[in-house]
């Protein structure tokens, strides 16, 4: 990956350690956080040749990342340049699939949505901007997902869309960096007490250890306000807009779906185990980290009448799993990336869509670090930007 244009298209592979760019062996970083996000960048970062340290308080992979819908898409997604933001993240997953076993858990599978109105002028828009989308009829629907019961009035197919299994993906991104040498710590090990910024900046964890560093890194998803400054929706409120409700169901009889799907009052897609993924926004909107338990069967029971009124291969079902989990959320809906104002050595990545965005940000992460230059589609998103005088 060439510095300067970190939009280029570039796999993961190996290259002798520390020779590109300049970038001193000896550089070292620590990353909080084995979600999606700081898995990517570990893995990102140890292949330009520094030494980095991956530190998660649980296993990686387990937060947000293990639960997410991981749709990846542009589909509705503003302005201009967030949308192209996302769009290079769809693109950025196409290219380093080959490269990292893609077939374990990248699944382009493209998406139908129907609706009962309104998709012709969003696909219109999307079009003009050089993203994949059409409007298809019922017909067609149907034959793009044939596990589909009632196709209509209005259907579009985003062939481009898909989705991501974040589990066996995570795994291999750590143990590509374990594979350059980077040293990951789990557990208390890894759970880190407080970040000191500084030259150099220095990480507290919770078994005492401190770990200095030429830049921390943090990706700690929801949690980064207990580590570092940033605006993000409180997620633990009663009533927070953060949580999201998950439901998972099956067996699913074949042909079950193999696409993303959406209707007005249901997501679905494929999960491993002969599974189906199910969300609705009434749902997430019902739901927080204190909703009880007979509201949440309640609303999982419904989520798998709607999957089995919208699809075939449902009718020995049962809801296997069920969760509220909730999302990193900025203030402002869009990234958060960048060196935090007034403290040295500290860079923070958070980001709704992480999911979509993980393998083009920890690119640019990449370039802003080994360059010191943060890359155009950057400097947006910059923790700067919630300073006074800045808004
Ligand atoms: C219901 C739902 C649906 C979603 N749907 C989509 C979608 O369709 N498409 C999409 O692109 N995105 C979607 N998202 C958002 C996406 O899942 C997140 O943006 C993404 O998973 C965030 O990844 P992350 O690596 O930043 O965070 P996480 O996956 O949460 O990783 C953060 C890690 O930091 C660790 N950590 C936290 N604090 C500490 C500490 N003090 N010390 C050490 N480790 C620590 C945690 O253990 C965790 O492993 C959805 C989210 C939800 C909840």
């Amino acid at each position: 990956m060439g510095p300067s244009d970190a939009t280029t298209p570039v796999p993961l592979r190996v290259p002798p350690r520390g020779a590109l760019h300049g970038v001193m062996v000896s550089r070292r970083v620590v990353v909080v956080g084995a979600g999606i996000l700081g898995a990517s960048l570990a893995a990102r970062l140890a292949e330009a040749g520094l030494r980095v340290t991956l530190l998660d308080q649980d296993q990686p992979g387990c937060g947000t990342s293990r639960w997410s819908f991981a749709w990846i898409n542009s589909n509705d997604k503003g302005p201009r340049p967030y949308h192209d933001l996302n769009h290079a993240g769809i693109r950025a997953w196409a290219e380093l699939a080959p490269d990292l076993d893609g077939g374990a858990w990248y699944r382009p599978s493209g998406h139908v949505e129907l609706a009962a109105s309104g998709l012709e002028s969003r696909v219109k828009r999307l079009t003009e901007w050089g993203y994949a989308a059409r409007m298809v009829s019922p017909a067609e629907a149907s034959e793009l997902e044939p596990a589909l019961r009632c196709p209509g009035p209005e259907a579009a197919f985003f062939p481009g869309e898909g989705y991501i299994l974040t589990e066996p993906l995570i795994a291999r991104l750590v143990a590509y960096a374990q594979g350059l040498d980077a040293d990951v710590l789990t557990g208390e090990p890894g759970r880190v007490t407080g970040l000191e910024p500084g030259t150099p900046p220095r990480v507290r964890t919770a078994v005492g250890a401190v770990l200095e560093a030429d830049e921390v890194i943090c990706c700690a998803g929801r949690w980064t306000p207990a580590l570092a400054e940033v605006p993000l929706v409180p997620w633990e409120t009663e009533g927070s807009i953060a949580p999201g409700l998950i439901v998972r169901v099956g067996p699913v009889e074949p042909p079950g779906p193999v696409r993303v799907l959406h209707t007005p009052d249901l997501a679905l897609r494929p999960h491993p185990g002969g599974l189906l993924h199910l969300e609705a926004e009434d749902a997430a909107a019902a739901v927080d980290l204190h909703t009880p338990e007979p509201e949440l069967q309640r609303w999982a029971a419904e989520l798998l009448d709607r999957a089995r009124r919208t699809v075939r291969g449902l009718d020995r079902a049962q809801v296997v799993e069920y969760k509220v989990c909730a999302r990193p959320l900025p203030v402002d809906g869009q990234s958060i990336v960048g060196r935090l104002p007034g403290a040295p050595g500290v860079y923070v990545a958070v980001t709704h869509s992480g999911v979509t965005l993980a393998a083009h940000l920890s690119r640019l992460i990449t370039a802003d670090l080994t360059t010191g230059t943060p890359p155009a589609p950057l400097t947006s998103y910059t923790p700067a930007r919630f300073l006074p005088g800045n808004q």
